[in-house]
């Protein structure tokens, strides 16, 4: 099942009928991540019914511990559009966010948010904390989490068996 679950009020309404389109281009970007040996992101941005940003994980590649899928996509987007701001876009990731990634995507007044898999390590989305649900934060994004999670899961649990495997 690819059951999506809504982040409870305020978050607003569903993603776009087309979010499975964009969360499968996302999801190209996390095989790609794969192929480079890196964990399988990836991340778009998507504004007025096209992609503006693309990231995929890289941070063994990088040397770079922020080299995640959605600060690529936000710096991809962000130079795009000469703006550092991207009220317009949505970010569509195959895992749920870390904080680190929450906070660049409320830094970027992100419009939507939009994760696969749950990430019960990191996730800062609910499964660890709830950054968004955190009224205090001056944000404006909305939260929608679990879109076609299954795929986006079992890409990640396929990696970490076949790096277990090779251990
Ligand atoms: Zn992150």
């Amino acid at each position: 099942m690819n059951a999506r679950s809504e982040t409870p009020a305020p978050y607003g309404p569903p993603a776009a009928p087309e979010a499975e389109r964009w969360m499968r281009e996302a999801l190209a970007l996390a095989h790609a991540a794969q192929d480079r040996g890196e964990v399988p992101v990836g991340a778009v941005v998507v504004r007025d019914g096209a992609i503006v940003g693309r990231g995929g994980n890289a941070p063994i590649a990088a040397n770079d511990p922020t080299a995640h899928a959605e600060i690529a996509a936000l710096r991809s987007a962000a130079a795009a559009l000469g703006n550092y701001r991207l009220p317009d876009c949505d970010l569509y990731v195959t895992l749920e966010p870390c904080a680190m990634c929450a906070g660049a995507i409320m830094h970027a007044r992100v419009r939507r948010l939009v994760f696969g898999a749950r990430d019960p390590k990191t996730g800062a989305c609910g499964s660890v904390i709830d950054l968004f649900a955190e009224a205090r934060l001056n944000h404006h994004t909305r939260v929608t989490g679990e879109l076609l999670a299954t795929e986006c899961g079992a890409l990640l649990s396929a990696f970490f068996a076949a790096r277990r495997a090779n251990a």
